[in-house]
């Protein structure tokens, strides 16, 4: 049984007062749903007030990223063991990351590995673009993000990850996918990647979220399909009473 799992990723939103009232009005809500393991993922200035403020809740607190070096002249970057002071997770792969910032399936990589050695739980994004889906592509995208973004991973760290599904046609359109249509991908190109290198045992026990314009609306139409386990969510992870919503969805319908 995969305990159902939902992150929001705040992406560049809220400074720290205003991340600090965000938390206070959640808080008691994402508690009352101890059946779902729900994680706040803001900036990273915010990563020590929050972590404070949901400390014995609970609660998990990500980042949005880290550098895969231990320390050293990397002037603007955030190591592994900086973030793992404040967090238990590292969103890793964003596909905002990847187009606008260079990050690639060998970058992932490192970061993924870098971020296991230091006990972090990587969420680590995949998918296809609006033009890779329309030219028949999602299958090969997703595979190679996969198998490129998770290589030289033993079974042991392929057991720790959480991947999340992202259709880049569906982050911030307002354009879900069907639940049906996330769940196939999941069924037919992630989990078996994922059974591919890790074996059937491990591929069975990650953790495979979506994310593409969650709503309070539309959560229950991919809670209820039986390979999603969760969901990363960004727009409705900053309105308190959606994001409680969703969580209280994923502990319903999963
Ligand atoms: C995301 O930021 O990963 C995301 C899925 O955003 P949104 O929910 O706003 O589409």
């Amino acid at each position: 049984m995969r305990k159902p799992f939902v992150a929001g990723n705040w992406k560049m939103n809220k400074l720290a007062g205003q991340a600090k009232i965000l938390v206070e009005e959640m808080l008691p809500g994402l508690q009352s749903v101890p059946a779902v393991e729900s994680v706040l993922c803001p900036p990273f200035l915010s990563l020590m007030l929050v972590s404070e403020l949901v400390a014995n809740t609970g609660i998990g607190v990500g980042a949005q990223n880290l550098f895969w070096e231990t320390s050293g002249a990397y002037t603007g970057e955030v190591s592994p063991e900086m973030v793992r002071e404040f967090c238990d997770y590292v969103i890793l792969g964003h596909s905002e990351r990847r187009a606008y910032f260079g990050e690639t399936d060998q970058t992932l990589n490192k970061r993924v590995l870098a971020a296991l050695k230091v006990g972090l739980t990587p969420i680590v994004c995949v998918g296809e673009t609006l033009s890779e889906n329309e030219a028949g592509l999602t299958a090969d995208v997703i595979h190679r993000q996969v198998v490129e973004g998770l290589a030289n991973l033993t079974a042991e760290q392929g057991e720790k990850l959480v991947v999340a599904y992202e259709p880049v046609w569906a982050i911030g359109t307002g354009r879900a996918a069907s639940g049906p249509v996330a769940n196939t991908v999941l069924a037919d190109i992630i989990r078996p990647t994922l059974a591919d290198l890790f074996g059937d045992e491990v591929a069975q026990g990650i953790r495979i979220l979506y994310g593409g314009s969650v709503t309070s609306a539309n959560a229950a139409e991919f809670f209820g399909q039986p390979e999603i386990d969760g969901a990363l969510v960004g727009g409705a992870s900053l309105k308190p009473a959606d994001f409680v919503a969703i969580v209280q969805a994923a502990a319903q319908t999963i």
